[in-house]
């Protein structure tokens, strides 16, 4: 059993480098959701970007400030200043502490190679950029973790040099020294020993980060083991999201550490939250969840049914390496997201809706998740959708409208080689028994039918002016030749106090967008009617 003095920090940095997986793109206002999720889960550091290198991020930084933060703290990621410059000109500095972030986390060069070649400027000036951006920073008040590129390569080459690069940021004022594995190709023997001797070669109180890359697949052993020979800060990113393999998955080093290690990393009881919260963020990534996922994934304790289903209930130890609740995931036969009692009746909670005093009601609404999600609805992200389903179930939905139907014309216009897209819609509602009919012009079929349904309600429900649609994610599951595709749409509405998304299923996109874009204006006016049962 290791020591439990051996605090070891969480660092997620899903944000900066696992933003930088292929076809992954948040928004700001994805990275502020997943900011929130980090925090609810109870990681230690939200690592939300470069504030330098991008409008987006700073941003992101400026409204970040105002989130309601509850265990998590800020930081933010950029480089030391440039070769032959000062600290007190270099964009880059002034752009981190101007994000405001309280840990600033700057990477410099411990590999001469990239010192020499990539950099291209003398061994000693890099040192002095290291040591002069962390003193620079830490000057202003901000705690610095110095990320040390490359350190392990870097080390195998000119360990003296490595480790000098190391000890000018710990000696400068940086509290922790991140060795990180740029390229992704270090074993879990070598991560091992280079971290032993790095830990015994730094002044005390320096705290050791790690940072792997999975490209030999070993980025969480590396972690463990790392962990285990004193490292104690680790980094990693949500599901595995980085640029090429992916980062260390930091959901499987939390789970190992805490169900395998016995160190505690999170909060008390937020270890059940996570599955829930890999799934949530894999929406707002709009990227399929991997259902071979280590400890999070749908299939990561599922077993097919047959043989072995009468053992498998009578001895569930006998089958899974741990108890699948206390990452919040379930043993399971048939694969579903949200399927299980105990998951929706926590949903509802959540909400603010009892079920639990109502088990006839529980298992209607258990039910109808379990068909739904069968045909591809998701509801992890889509609180709102959740929450109509669940009024629906108790009857204790009375909708201000009903469709009666609605009709898409799309037109692209091209003059002189430019083209337009111009589309209109017509929705036919009735609203309080009384028929409405209204045309919406638009950007597109959606744009069109959201149009059209705020003006037929307009009259009655001037309240819908306030709120605004702010996101719209498509995904096609299912869609392998020779069988049905099918398409999920996501669609997150605001109304300045607050967000809520709702999601939408159909063969058809317009289809699944409307009922989407329905049940969003629809759980608005439940809001403003009805604020007490909404939290
Ligand atoms: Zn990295």
């Amino acid at each position: 059993m290791p020591s439990t003095a051996h605090r070891v920090e969480t660092y997620d940095t899903t944000l900066r480098d696992g933003a930088q997986q292929v076809g992954l793109q948040f928004t700001v206002a994805d990275k502020l959701r997943v900011t929130r999720l980090l925090d609810d889960l109870g990681v230690d550091v939200v690592e939300g970007g470069w504030p330098g290198s991008n409008p987006k991020d700073a941003e992101y930084f400026a409204r970040a400030r105002d989130l309601p933060w509850r265990h998590a703290t800020l930081s933010a990621f950029g480089a030391t200043r440039r070769p032959g410059r000062g600290v007190d000109d270099d964009p880059n500095l002034r752009a981190l502490l101007d994000s405001g972030a309280p840990i600033v986390a700057l990477v410099g060069k411990a590999w001469t190679l990239h010192v020499t070649e990539a950099l291209r400027t003398s061994l000693e000036e890099n040192l002095a950029m290291v040591a002069e951006s962390v003193a620079h920073v830490a000057a202003a008040g901000r705690r610095v973790a110095f990320d040390a590129e490359h350190f392990f390569d870097g080390y195998a080459a000119d360990s003296a040099y490595a480790l000098a690069a190391a000890e000018a940021a710990a000696a400068a004022g940086a509290d922790t020294v991140v060795l990180c594995d740029t390229n992704g190709g270090s074993l879990p023997t070598a991560v091992a020993r280079v971290v032993r001797e790095v830990a015994a070669a730094l002044p005390a109180g320096i705290r050791v980060g790690v940072h792997f890359h999975d490209d030999s697949a070993c980025a969480v052993a590396n972690s463990l083991v790392a962990v285990e020979a004193g490292a104690s800060h680790v980094q990693g990113a949500a599901n595995g999201y980085g640029e090429r393999c992916g980062n260390a998955d930091l959901f499987a080093i939390v789970a190992g550490l805490e169900l395998k290690q016995g160190l505690k990393l999170l909060p008390q009881d937020r270890l059940a939250a996570l599955t829930a919260t890999a799934h949530a963020i894999a929406e707002l990534a709009n990227l399929p969840p991997d259902h071979r996922q280590p400890y999070v994934g749908g299939a990561a304790f599922a077993t097919k049914a047959g043989l072995h289903a009468s053992a498998i209930a009578r001895r569930a130890d006998a089958y899974s390496h741990v108890d699948p609740a206390r990452v919040g995931n379930q043993a399971r036969v048939l694969v579903s997201e949200l399927a299980g009692r105990s998951n929706v009746l926590a949903k509802a909670g959540e909400l603010g809706l009892d079920l639990v005093t109502d088990p006839e009601l529980g298992t209607r609404v258990l039910d109808r998740v379990k068909e739904l999600e069968h045909e591809g609805y998701a509801f992890e992200v889509a609180d709102a959708s959740f929450d109509l389903l669940v009024r629906r179930e108790a009857g204790a939905l009375r909708s201000p409208f009903d469709l009666e139907g609605y009709r898409v014309v799309v037109e692209r216009r091209v003059e002189d080689g430019d083209g337009t897209d111009l589309s209109e819609a017509t929705v036919r509602l009735r609203v309080d028994g009384e028929r409405v009919l209204a045309v919406g012009e638009g950007v597109g079929p959606v744009h069109a039918l959201d149009q059209a349904l705020r003006r037929a309600l307009a009259d009655r429900h001037p309240e819908l002016e306030a709120v605004r649609l702010v996101d719209y994610k498509v995904r096609i599951l299912d869609g392998r030749a020779g069988t049905r595709a099918v398409t999920r749409v996501l669609v997150t509405s605001a109304d300045g106090e607050d967000e809520w998304t709702t999601v939408g299923v159909s063969d058809d996109i317009v289809t699944a967008s409307w009922e989407a874009l329905a049940d969003g204006v629809l759980y608005g006016l439940l809001r403003v009617r009805q604020p007490a049962v909404v939290p």
